[in-house]
């Protein structure tokens, strides 16, 4: 099946209220996940019903109208995007748009299924993949991603490498789960030539924990990390929120993503799609525009692309998140596995 390609507008840069491009589009390609990460879905997650989502075809024409209108980078998420069927159609539809205006192709993923298609996505030219990991020790992998199986997600990142695919681990700083960890973690990533970037768990969607429990502040991991490495501020940055820092003893890179103790907003050059169309200016808000609609009222993309320019308008300044304000309630009622992260 060949994806359809050819529903060109005039491009209109894509430019918010507050002077920010946007340049980059994130897009869930499924809620669905082979995994159920305590901070982020519960155990017995409702999903969408299958046909509320867009298909490849709708998906690849949804990303060419942004990519049209100045995306640069584009990322695959989800859920688990890997778990999508026939997912590699959309990777290899979207990977003739490299070298043209698209600049990078790229997946977020929890690498339970790279073993499989690591080579695939290499040929699709991706280049570099981040794999979210939060231990190195099978049983607490298996306690907080509840049916994940450490040992597949480590082959497939060896696959990945194999394929010459440069890999960035992402870890989410758990407290009383990853506390004592985090420098044995560091250590293994960059002996294996990884980056690796912490993350505070964020207040979105019901789940059974306390989330209060699972926050653990980055900058308190970073004061424990200050007294064990040498970390040297660098200027290093991938167009995301993360802030990065080298590691003297291991000459590696750690990035932290820090919503809750540092706002990053000033600089947000993203914007992200669900596998249903709907389009977030904010990951911190609600307010959202669907794009299903005029994807589905028209073949000419004109529709679609004013929509996209009508959200844009309303992209806020920033989120809203404070940990303490979301004890009881989460900032914002979708999980992270609706607009992935
Ligand atoms: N399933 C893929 C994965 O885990 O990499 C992609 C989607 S997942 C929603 C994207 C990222 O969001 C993961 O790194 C995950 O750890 C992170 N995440 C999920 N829920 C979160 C939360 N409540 N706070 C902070 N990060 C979260
Ligand atoms: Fe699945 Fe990723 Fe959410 Fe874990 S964080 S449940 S792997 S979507």
């Amino acid at each position: 099946m060949t994806l359809i390609t050819d529903h060109r507008v005039a491009p209109t840069p894509m430019v918010d209220p507050f002077g920010r491009m946007v340049s980059y589009l994130r897009v869930s390609v499924t809620d669905r996940c082979d995994f159920r990460c305590v901070y982020c879905m519960s155990e017995d997650m409702n999903f969408l019903p299958k046909q509320d989502l867009l298909t490849l075809e709708e998906l690849d024409r949804l990303c060419s109208v942004f990519i049209e209108k100045g995306v640069k980078k584009l990322r695959i998420t989800g859920g688990e995007p890997l778990v999508r069927r026939d997912i590699m159609k959309l990777f290899k539809s979207l990977s003739n748009r490299l070298g043209g205006p698209l600049e990078e192709l790229t997946l977020t993923t929890n690498g339970s299924q790279l073993e499989k298609f690591a080579s695939e996505l290499a040929d699709c030219g991706i280049k570099r993949i981040n794999v979210s990991l939060d231990t190195l020790d099978p049983i607490k992998f298996r306690t907080i991603t509840r049916w994940g199986d450490l040992d597949k997600v480590l082959t497939g990142i060896a696959a990945a490498q194999k394929a010459g695919i440069s890999i960035k681990i992402n870890a989410v700083a758990l407290k009383g789960i990853n506390e004592s960890e985090v420098e044995a973690i560091i250590k293994w990533a960059h002996d294996g030539a990884m980056d690796i970037t912490f993350i505070e768990v964020m207040p979105m969607g019901d789940i059974e924990p306390d989330r209060f429990d699972q926050y653990w502040p980055l900058s308190q991991l970073r004061a424990q990390l200050q007294s064990r490495f040498t970390l040297d501020e660098i200027d290093y940055r991938t167009g995301g929120p993360a802030r990065y820092v080298r590691v003297k003893e291991t000459g590696g890179r750690i990035g932290f993503i820090t919503p809750l103790t540092h706002n990053f907003c000033e600089s947000c050059n993203r914007v992200r799609v669900t596998c249903t169309g709907t389009l977030y200016m904010c990951l911190g808000q609600d307010d959202a525009s669907d794009l299903r609609a005029p994807l589905r009222a028209s073949s000419d993309n004109k529709l679609l692309s004013d929509a996209i320019d009508q959200a844009i308008l309303r992209k806020p300044r920033g989120h809203d998140f404070s940990i303490e304000r979301n004890i009881s309630k989460p900032a914002v009622t979708r999980h992270m596995s609706v607009t992935g992260g």
